[in-house]
């Protein structure tokens, strides 16, 4: 059976099979990227809506591949996930996030994403005291934007993890708000001070019924009590729309792309100068 070991089935394609080799390699590379300083963290705005004003920003990694290439994090999240590299790679994100944040000229906030599988098997709470405490960030400048998961089945570690972080001061935003599987019951109860709106809503509101949606989100999350950050948006028309239905914040390529951090700092002086 040596043969199954490089044809697994029927139907496997050559294409298939270069899929599953960058796979492999990126796989086996990945767990050198970070000591060979392949990671970079870029920011993305994030602004009020009623003045534009950048209020905080959202980290995005990014990897470097000396041959392959920049590669998406849409690409290797999930493999760190698969492996469980995501956790030291969480951790290597939270401290590079609070340490360059603390010395930014404008005390905005930093999102960082955490990937549910950190939830799982990290011990999340003690890397956000330590990032804390080494770069003396103040707690209420971090936000950490969680994902519910399908992988994640237990609501009640979900919860205490959330209460506890809540505890030390963070900021919780639930990210890709509405793509998830729950039901809504189940944000009633978890603590968190924001939703982030997922692109799709924001991008798709061609039709009415799509529009609807979009506003019904906000006005939901408005009643809970939290804020809204919107995703995506792309171009004024969008902007406005979401400013008229009462959305506070929003994020995307009308407001700025990822930048790398000198051209962050320089937009922010450019602000302090207004
Ligand atoms: P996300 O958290 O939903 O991040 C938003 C994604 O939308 C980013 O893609 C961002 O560059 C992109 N984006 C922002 N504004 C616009 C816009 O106006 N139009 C369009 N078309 N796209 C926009 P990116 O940087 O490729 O990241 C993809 C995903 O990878 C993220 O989705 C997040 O789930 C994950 N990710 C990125 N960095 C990290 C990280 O440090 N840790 C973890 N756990 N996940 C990360
Ligand atoms: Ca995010
Ligand atoms: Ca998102
Ligand atoms: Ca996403």
């Amino acid at each position: 059976h040596a043969r199954s070991e490089r044809l697994p089935a029927r139907g496997f394609s050559r294409a298939d099979q270069s899929a599953l080799d960058r796979h492999r390699r990126l796989d086996s590379d990945l767990r050198q990227a970070l000591s060979r300083d392949q990671l970079r963290l870029l920011f993305q705005p994030q602004v009020d809506l009623s003045d534009g004003r950048i209020v905080g920003v959202e980290s995005l990694m990014r990897w470097e591949h000396p041959e392959l290439g920049l590669v998406s994090p849409a690409e290797f999240i999930p493999l760190a996930e698969e492996t469980g590299l995501i956790v030291e790679l969480g951790r290597w994100i939270l401290d590079r996030a609070c340490s360059q944040a603390v010395a930014w000229p404008v005390p905005i906030s930093v999102a960082v994403n955490v990937s549910p599988v950190q939830f799982l098997r990290s011990d999340l709470i003690a890397s956000v005291e330590a990032a804390l405490s080494r770069s003396g960030l103040p707690p209420e400048r971090l936000d950490l934007e969680i994902t519910e998961s399908s992988r994640v089945t237990d609501p009640s570690r979900v919860h205490d993890v959330m209460w506890h972080l809540q505890k030390l001061g963070v900021h919780l935003s639930i990210d890709d708000f509405g793509t998830g599987y729950s039901a809504l019951s189940h944000f009633r109860d978890l603590p968190f001070d924001m939703v982030k709106i997922d692109q799709g809503f924001v991008r798709d509101r061609k039709s009415e019924s799509d529009r609807v949606l979009l506003a019904a989100i906000v006005e939901l999350a408005r009643k809970m009590g939290k804020q809204t950050l919107a995703e995506g948006v792309e171009d004024a028309e969008t902007a406005a729309i979401l400013r008229a239905m009462g959305c506070t914040f929003a994020q995307g390529y009308h407001f700025g792309r990822p930048l790398p951090e000198d051209a962050l700092i320089a937009l922010l002086l450019g602000q302090v100068e207004k």
